[in-house]
């Protein structure tokens, strides 16, 4: 039984950083794959939509060439086989790049099969068990299939099968209004399909504030996509035109018929086929990885890291499990998973980048909040760009005078909120960035600028 210094099962976000560090530290390492190196973000996740949403920016930009005194000859058509053989070219490179450093990592040794624990220490891939003092999973997880009446009758796409379509779609109906749904229904609308978001709660993106979901909303109903919002009993079947999806909406006929259907409606950890009972395992009901706060699970010497400890959703989170457990590992370090400040952005265009608490988070925790906020048509920036939709929005404690959030849904809100991001790793009271010089004309000036017009919180849902 080939025998190693740790097995890593999974190449997400974590998994192949870590073997490498493991490996230059002189440690035997294992590595299985069963599909795609890489993983999700590199595969069907963020470097894939990515490369659309920015297809797609081009197509809107292009049709709105007049505005800005650019003449465009002609409509404005999307090829769609061009805009796939893109995102496949950057992705190729990505995912090939991940497998090429692993095998040729002297230490390492890259297996290609579905990885199983047969014991605590042993874990099966393919006729083959391996065994390791130190054992990391890091399987990811996949589109979640709901129990949605009639999914079994009707052929359904999701994150990863969208990455094959080559053609666009007549009418995309799709099913949730969070971060992928939003994500992929305006880049098709772009694209030029009929693109309608079925959700069940009463607005898109719940977990953000109200007015942010509100100018979220606006932006896409501008865009002519259709939103169904209170779809409170979703029933699906076939039809002569493609699918219908059965919608018990406040307004609006009771069903919507599209060619095609995109099912958005949130992830499962790929925790079920793993033999964890075997191992001793623990899981959470929904079948997340159970880790203290250095991603330890219950079993000594087995960690689990990225989206299948339940900790985080995003590729920087996993990669920070990475380096939470190789700091400490290796480094004699102490870092632990609550050091962090949420974050995360919505690519939307413009999109939304989001640090710490929203405005009613920071109310239920019991602050005193200030806010200030302005909409994007009163920043220089974004007049000057054309890009006036959206809001920017910070959260501070009155009485700590601690930045508790930030959002920033406009343009270059990505990036934008990073500097409300790092004053708050830095705990930098917000009165000392309301007084940094920034450089104009760009949005990042309007930070301090916010700052300086706070006014208690109203009740922002
Ligand atoms: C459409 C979409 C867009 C996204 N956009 C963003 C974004 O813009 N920014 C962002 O931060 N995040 C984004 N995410 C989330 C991000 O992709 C994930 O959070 C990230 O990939 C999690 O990485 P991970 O390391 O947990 O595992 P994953 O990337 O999911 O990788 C897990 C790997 O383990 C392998 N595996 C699973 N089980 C086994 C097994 N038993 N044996 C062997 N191998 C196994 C899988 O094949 C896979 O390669 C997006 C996700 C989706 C779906």
């Amino acid at each position: 039984m080939p025998n190693y210094d740790a097995i890593i099962i999974g190449t997400g976000q974590a998994g192949p950083s870590l073997a490498r560090r493991l490996a230059q530290a002189g440690q035997k390492v294992a590595v299985i794959e069963r599909k795609l190196f890489g993983g999700t973000c590199v595969n069907t996740g963020c470097t894939p939509t990515k490369t659309m949403v920015a297809s797609a920016y081009a197509a809107h930009l292009a049709r709105r060439g007049a505005e800005f005194g650019v003449e465009v000859a002609g409509a404005i058509k999307v090829d769609m086989a061009k805009v796939k053989a893109r995102k496949d070219g950057v992705v190729t490179l990505s995912t090939t790049g991940v497998e090429r450093r692993l095998r040729s990592e002297p230490n390492c040794t890259v297996y290609q099969g579905h990885g199983r624990f047969v014991s605590p220490r042993e874990v099966q891939v393919g006729a083959e068990v391996l065994s390791a003092e130190k054992i990391f999973i890091n399987v990811g997880g996949r589109a979640s299939r709901p129990p949605i009446t009639g999914l079994d009758q009707v052929n359904f796409l999701t994150n990863s099968s969208m990455m094959d379509v080559d053609f666009l779609p007549e009418h995309l109906v799709i099913v949730g209004g969070s971060y992928i749904g939003l994500e992929f229904g305006q880049m098709f609308r772009r694209f030029g399909s009929k693109v309608t978001i079925v959700e069940m709660m009463p607005r898109l993106v719940p977990r953000e504030d109200e007015d942010v979901s509100a100018a979220i909303a606006e932006i896409m109903t501008k865009e002519g996509i259709e939103l169904r919002l209170n779809a409170t009993c979703i029933r699906l079947s076939r039809h002569d035109k493609g699918i219908a999806v059965g919608v018990d909406c406040a307004e609006g006929p009771p069903e919507v018929v599209g060619t095609h259907l995109l099912m958005a409606v949130g992830r499962r950890a790929n925790t079920d086929d793993l033999g964890l009972d075997r191992a001793g395992v623990a899981t959470d009901s929904h079948g997340y990885i159970l880790v203290d706060d250095e991603l330890r699970t219950n079993i000594p010497g087995i960690w689990a890291l990225g989206d299948c400890n339940g900790k985080g959703a995003f590729t920087h989170t996993a990669y920070n499990d990475f380096e939470i457990v190789a700091a400490n590992l290796l480094d004699g370090a102490s870092r632990r998973v609550s050091d962090r400040i949420p974050a995360y952005a919505l690519y939307l265009d413009p999109p939304l980048g989001r640090a710490g608490l929203t405005e009613s988070e920071a109310r239920r925790q019991g602050h005193s909040v200030l806010v200030g906020k302005r909409p994007m048509s009163r920043v220089g920036r974004a007049v000057e760009k054309g890009e006036t939709a959206g809001v920017m929005k910070i959260i501070v404690d009155a009485k700590s005078e601690e930045i508790l959030g930030a959002a920033v849904f406009g343009s270059g809100g990505d990036e934008v909120v990073h500097g409300v991001l790092d004053a708050m790793y830095a705990k930098a009271p917000y009165p000392l960035l309301r007084r940094a010089m920034h450089i104009h004309p760009t949005v990042s000036e309007y930070v301090p600028t916010l700052l300086g017009e706070l006014s208690p919180s109203a009740d922002p849902s």
